[in-house]
Parts: structure tokens; sequence; C-alpha cells
């Protein structure tokens, strides 16, 4: 299969006479163009592969690959960010197993070729494509599998949030997701993964058990508590730093798939940030409490605040009075709804192809001085921003449990320019850096999944954790194959 859609690809005709036995139903080629293809280096030097090489590794796949030129090109390479859709990697290796995977890290590594993962392909910063590179796409790979009496699910490394949850909630059971459903669980999980459950159950790190990672060297390891523990502790907040994860096992909770919740509408004033910083206080863990700032129809912005209350739902009632009582409320309501409904209700509005950009930070509380910002900049209605409740079994855990060691947070804050129209790109970028500055002061660190920022600030931001993720990108990557992501520098 492999070596028929090379075959038809964009080279066809002119590499087929350079591929021993590749095109055999081709016609002649007319010109031999040559037997190599321009590519990019891990280094960013312009070099050039073998299309004699291109083709062994097609046919050693059971997946496919993709050049520029072939039929399928587009597809394969697509990601969500519109603003890094126009990237241009040399190929896009679709992997369909691990060892596909380990066919494509050797392949690069050996020719020191540079490398991006793509899981879900939703990088905010473009981190899953390249121009010049190799792209290892794992997107076909999406099976999951739960295990129920064993209360786990075992997933794919290319899985959406979409099927982890569908899988889960069938038994009643879940582990926590992010909000929009068709991320993939390979970057939100290396990440942190925070979620509209992570207070009761932790984020997506909190619940990982066991992961089988393709690293630098071609090895396919397993990483656990009991097997390469480093490994482990890194890929829990470290990114996409030490190899291609082909399957990540998560343990999963019990859950009602009916939640009480909804969404509620209030107006954006001091008052209900006030009202906001009392119930992060207050809030029990089972309760996630999320304002969305964006504009009305009267362009008047508002504050739609996605609730979501995972236990008992009298309980929850009662924990959530406050919230219908507050005399700033505008409309919506509280009731018994789908989970499954609330974690797929934003798919449309952060669908694919947007044009992009975001920065955010962690918040400790919400001060005065933080709400006077937060209460003008939302107000001048030029950007939207938002809230990711925090704490709860998240803040439980300790800051080097993991390598995600943002552990004492209230929330997360976002500010987001999105847009379908690129000529307002300029605009959008600069009232997102402009809020955000004036905020930083206030914010203790920021998220890798959602941000971008100087390699600097990076490592900065893993704090008293960073020299262990260094010895371990030492141990499992020293010449920094994997370096599309929120980069760990190695030092060997
Ligand atoms: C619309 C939207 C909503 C979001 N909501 C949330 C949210 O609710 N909570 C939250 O925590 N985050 C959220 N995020 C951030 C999200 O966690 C990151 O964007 C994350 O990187 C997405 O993972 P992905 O696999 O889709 O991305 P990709 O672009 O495919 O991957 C991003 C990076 O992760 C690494 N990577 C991905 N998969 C693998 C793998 N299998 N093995 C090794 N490395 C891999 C690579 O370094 C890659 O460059 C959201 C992002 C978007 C765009």
């Amino acid at each position: 299969m492999l070596r028929r859609t090379f075959c038809k690809t964009t080279l066809a005709a002119a590499v087929a006479a350079t591929i021993p036995g590749c095109g055999r139903d081709m016609p002649p080629a007319a010109t031999d163009v040559g037997s190599l293809i321009p590519a990019v280096s891990s280094a960013g030097a312009e070099i050039s592969i073998e299309t004699a090489a291109i083709g062994e590794l097609a046919d050693s796949l059971s997946g496919r690959l993709y050049l520029q030129a072939d039929d399928g090109y587009a597809a394969a390479k697509r990601v969500w960010n519109g603003m890094f859709d126009h990237k241009q990697p040399a190929m896009v290796v679709q992997c369909v197993s691990t060892a596909d995977v380990v066919n494509a890290v050797d392949f690069a590594r050996d020719r020191n070729l540079l490398v991006s993962v793509k899981g879900g392909g939703h990088s905010l910063p473009g981190k899953c494509t390249s121009d010049g590179g190799m792209m290892i796409d794992l997107s076909k790979m999406h099976t999951v599998d739960v295990d129920a009496d064993a209360m786990s699910a075992r997933a794919d490394g290319g899985a959406w949030l979409a099927h982890l949850d569908t899988a889960s909630l069938q038994h009643n059971l879940l582990t926590t997701t992010g909000t929009v459903s068709h991320t993939g669980v390979g970057g939100f999980t290396l990440g942190g993964g925070m979620g509209r459950t992570d207070r009761m159950m932790g984020l997506a790190i909190d619940n990982l058990l066991a992961a089988t990672v393709v690293t630098a060297s071609g090895d396919v390891v397993r990483a656990s508590e009991e097997e390469n523990a480093d490994l482990f502790w890194g890929l829990r907040g470290g990114g996409g730093n030490f190899g291609v994860v082909t399957e990540f096992v998560y343990r999963l909770h019990p859950f009602n798939p009916t939640v009480y919740g909804g969404e509620l509408i209030y107006d954006v004033d001091k008052n209900f940030l006030e009202f906001y910083a009392e119930l992060l206080d207050q809030a029990p863990d089972e309760a996630n409490i999320e304002p969305f700032f964006m504009p009305g129809e009267d362009g008047k912005m508002m504050a739609v605040v996605t609730v979501v209350w995972g236990g008992d739902h009298a309980a929850g009632e009662k924990a959530l009075a406050s919230m219908l009582a507050f005399p700033g409320l505008k409309g919506g309501d509280l009731g018994p709804k789908s989970y499954q409904a609330i974690q797929t209700q934003w798919d449309g509005l952060a669908a694919h192809g947007g044009q992009e950009y975001l920065k955010s930070g962690f918040l400790n509380e919400l001060t005065p001085e933080v709400i006077e910002i937060m209460v003008d900049f939302v107000n001048r209605g030029t950007i939207v921003s938002w809230f990711q409740h925090l704490g709860g079994a998240t803040s439980r855990v300790a800051p080097d449990a993991t390598a995600f060691a943002h552990r004492k947070m209230a929330v997360n804050f976002g500010i987001n320019y999105s847009s379908r129209d690129p000529a307002l790109n300029e605009a959008g970028i600069a009232a997102v850096r402009e809020f955000y500055y004036v905020l930083e002061p206030h914010m203790a660190g920021f998220y890798t999944n959602l941000h971008d920022d100087t390699e600097k600030k990076t490592w900065g931001n893993y704090g008293p954790n960073y020299p262990r993720l260094v010895e371990i990108k030492n141990q499992y990557d020293p010449t920094n194959l994997f370096r599309l992501n929120a980069n760990i520098k190695p030092t060997v």
C-alpha cells in the first residue's frame, strides 16, 4: 500500500526510475530530475534527502508517506491553527503503529532531519509542523480501549479528547480532558492537561498510569512509576521533549455522564469579578466555574460562565445557589446536563483553520489590582479572554512530584485572538500582548501548552524542575531531535 502511495506521488514521474521496483506500474519517466529532495536539518540548514531512501522508508511503513505534491499531502499536513497551515514539511509520515514511528524516528535521526510531531495538531504556536522537516503524524492512531474492571483507558498517541471521553463515559467512567473535544490527547497530556474535572480528579498527568515512548534512539520504552520512573516524571509536564508517545494509559474515575451545570451570563464588572474571587476561595472540588468574556449580540462584553458540578446533583444545587441569586445574573440556567454536550459545546467556536494567537498565565488569587485590570481590558471589547478553574485536586500534588510545577494556582487566565481574517492578525496579536503584559507581573508562570514565549522564559517556567528535566533530556534525546516543543536544551 505504502509503496503504491509513494509511487503515485509528486515525484512519481521523476522519482519512479530512481526507486527500485517503485515504478513497476508507471510509464517510464521522461527525465530523471535527480535523486534528492530539499529538506531542512534540525539546526535549520538546507539539506537534501535521497529519494531512494525515502522510498525505502515508505516501503517499511504500514501507514503512508506523503511528499509535497502528493494527493493527500495538504490534508495530511493540516494543523489546527490557520496561522501555521501554510508551512510545508518536506514529508509527512502518517504512522499507524509504533513500528512506523520507530522507522520515521530512525530515518530522521540518521539524516539529522528536522522533526515535528503531530498528535491532534492543536499546538497554538504551530510546533507540530515545520517548513522542510519531517512531520510524524499520529492522527490515524486514535483507538481508545477502556478496561472498566481495572478502571483504566489505553489511548493511542494521536487520539482526540473526544475519543477518550466517549469511550470512558460509556462505562460511567471518566478522566480529566480539556474543553474542546477535537484537541489531541498527546500534546494535551504531555503539557499537563486541565479540564472541567481537574479539581475532582487532578490534571491529566495526575491520572497517567503509563506511556509507551519511541525515544530519539528509536527504542520503544515503557514509562510508569515502576519502569523508567525518571522518564515518566518528565513526560508529566515536560511536553514532547523526550520522544513520541504512541500510547497513554489513564486512570478512570466513576462519573455520572449527567452533571448538574449549564451556562450563566453576567455583566463584566467589579462586582462580578469580586463575586468570582469569593467563589474561587469557597468552591468545593466538585465545582468547576469558568467565565468566558466575549461580546454579546449588542456588542457589549459579557461573562458566559460554564458551570459543571461533577458530584451529587442536590449537593450541587445547594453549593451553587449563590450563582443564581447573584444580582448581576442576566440569563442562562443550571440543571441536569449531558457532560459530553458541555465538553463539545465549543467545538464549532474553536473550529480548525482560524487565525489564533493566545497568551495565558496562572493566578494565585484575584486581587483588587487584577480585578481592576481585567474589568478595564475586557470591557474595551477588543479581545476575548477566559478562566480555567484550578485548585482542588490539582493543588494537592507536590510541585516536584511531576515536571508540571504550577500546583498552587487558583486559575489559568487566557487572552485569545481568534479570527478568520488574516488582515486582522496584527491588531489582534497586539491587543493580546497589551492586555497580557499589564497582567503578567501579577501572574505566576504560564501553561506551556497555551503560550508562546522565548526559550529563556520557557526554561524559567519549569522552575526548580528544570535541572532534572535537562538530565532526562540528556539521557533520552541528547541531540535534541525533538525540539519543536517547549524545548528543554540538552547539555551533553
Ligand atoms: C481549541 C483549544 C482548546 C484547548 N483547551 C485546552 C484545555 O481545556 N485544557 C488544556 O490543558 N489545554 C487546552 N488546550 C491546549 C492544548 O493542551 C495544547 O494545544 C496541546 O498541545 C494540544 O495537543 P495536540 O496533540 O492536539 O497538539 P499537537 O499540535 O499535535 O502537539 C503539540 C505538541 O505536543 C507534542 N505532542 C503531541 N502529541 C504527541 C505525542 N503523542 N508524543 C509526543 N509528543 C507529542 C509535540 O511536541 C507537539 O509539537 C487547548 C488548545 C486548543 C487549540
